[in-house]
This record gives structure tokens, C-alpha cells and sequence, in this order.
């Protein structure tokens, strides 16, 4: 297997409190201390706890850089009247590394396209956050036979416009869209045939195709985790639901 950066992403999605997070973070920290020294694991809360995050992931500086923060989503606008929208620039403000971007149910419930993740990772990589840029079929495309067409189409329009000099700023994240919060995870053999192919199509678009992490997501769980971390094309993975209880994700970060 190549070697490639390893991470592990947490999306907490809609979820958390101020109480949460100091009893969560503390707890996760104290079971990441045998955490293999080439994994990174990212904090993803609803923006308005970044700060609260950032603070408790600094109490505990020993474990630095490997365990970072970062943001569920940004503005494709750099700044200026956008009620209720945060910049990439914020999110590096905050000390964010990292910013999801194109997620599903960003796609699905406030219709994002491929265009405007396109402009939001141009944003992310400009402030120097890496994009972790999501993509993935619904069910009915899989029984269609199109996921890999699909995936490969999302890739390409959401890269188009990254300067060839910021491909270390992107990570991609597969997750079938039937697999997200449904408990169904794609077998770990056609979770590594869709990274596969992604590596060619980041191949064909002159990216550095072998050493771009692709994480896995969709219902990773710890019982899961470490068949769909071993694939030689999966770098680890994005975790929603399960990113939630300590004692589980700490679980899924020392499989990768
Ligand atoms: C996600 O939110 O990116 C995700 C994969 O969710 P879950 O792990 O709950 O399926």
C-alpha cells in the first residue's frame, strides 16, 4: 500500500452542546493517547462550537497536530452580506485544518451543486484549510449501474478549479448516499472498487492521484472499521453518527 496520510474525520452534523463538549472531547482525548503516529483525527462540530473544541483540544497540547478541528461547511463568498453564512477565512481564524464541503445533505436539503462546492473548495484551499470534498450515488444510481460514472463526474466538477499547486489541500471523501445514517455500509470490496476508481480520475486530471487521501463514509462503525480501513485505496474515513460516543470513535481511529 502506498503511504498516504491517514485521518479519520468526526461530523458531529447538527449536534452537540457547550455541556457536550466538555465531557466529550476530554473523554475521546483520554482514549486517543495509543493512536497510531501517521493518523490525524479531525473535530467537525456545528461551527458555533469550533471555538469551545479548539479550546479543550488545546488543553492537551501533547497531542498535536495529530488530533485537529475543522468545519462542516463554508461560504463560497469570501465575505460580505451573507446572513447566517461563516467564510473559510473564519474557519482559519478558528484555527480550523480542515472543512467538509459538498456533503450530502448539504447537496440534497440546500441544494448545493457540483458548481458551488467547486467555488466553495476554491475558497477553502485559498485560506489554506484543506477541503474535505465529498461525493457519492443515491441508491437508485447504484441499482442503475452508474456509481461509478456519477462519482467520477462529481469529482472532476468539484475539483475544476483547484490551482494545481493546492492538490495537498484535498482529501475526498466516498459516501454512497444510500449509506449515510441508514446503518448500510457499502462492502468493503465495492467501497475500495469506487476509490479505485476515483485514483484514476484524479490520475487523468493531472492530480496527484496516489497521494490524495480517500476517506470511506457511510455508517463506519467499530465493527466495521478496520475491514474497510485494510482496502489499499481507502485512507480512512468520515464518520457521522458514530463520531458522537467517545468510546466508539476513539475505536474507529486507533482501526485506521
Ligand atoms: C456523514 O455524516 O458523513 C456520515 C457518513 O454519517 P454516518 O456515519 O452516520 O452514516
Amino acid at each position: 500500500r502506498q503511504h498516504r496520510q491517514r485521518i479519520v474525520a468526526g461530523n458531529w452534523k447538527m449536534h452537540g452542546s457547550r455541556s457536550f463538549v466538555s465531557e466529550y472531547v476530554p473523554a475521546l482525548l483520554g482514549k486517543l493517547d495509543t493512536l497510531d503516529a501517521d493518523t490525524r483525527v479531525v473535530l467537525i462540530p456545528p461551527s458555533i462550537y469550533i471555538g469551545e473544541v479548539r479550546a479543550q483540544v488545546q488543553n492537551r497540547a501533547t497531542q498535536q497536530p495529530r488530533i485537529t478541528w475543522g468545519a462542516q461547511n463554508v461560504s463560497a463568498e469570501a465575505e460580505g452580506a451573507f446572513t447566517g453564512e461563516i467564510a473559510a477565512e473564519m474557519a482559519r481564524d478558528q484555527g480550523c485544518d480542515y472543512c467538509i464541503v459538498g456533503h450530502s445533505e448539504r447537496r440534497h436539503l440546500f441544494a448545493e451543486t457540483d458548481e458551488v462546492v467547486a467555488a466553495k473548495v476554491e475558497q477553502i484551499v485559498a485560506h489554506g484549510l484543506t477541503a474535505i470534498v465529498c461525493v457519492g450515488e443515491t441508491l437508485s444510481q447504484r441499482q442503475a449501474g452508474q456509481a461509478e460514472q456519477v462519482v467520477a463526474r462529481q469529482v472532476e466538477a468539484c475539483l475544476a478549479k483547484v490551482p494545481g499547486n493546492s492538490w495537498d489541500k484535498i482529501v475526498l471523501a466516498y459516501e454512497p448516499v444510500w449509506a449515510i445514517g441508514t446503518g448500510k455500509t457499502a462492502s468493503a470490496g465495492d467501497a475500495q472498487a469506487i476509490h479505485a476508481s476515483i485514483r484514476k480520475v484524479l490520475e487523468n486530471m493531472q492530480a496527484p492521484a496516489q497521494t490524495i487521501p480517500l476517506l470511506y463514509g457511510g455508517s463506519v462503525k467499530p465493527d466495521n472499521a478496520e475491514e474497510l480501513f485494510a482496502q489499499p485505496d481507502i485512507d480512512g474515513g468520515l464518520v457521522g453518527g458514530a463520531s458522537l460516543d467517545a468510546e466508539s470513535f476513539s475505536a474507529i481511529c486507533r482501526a485506521c
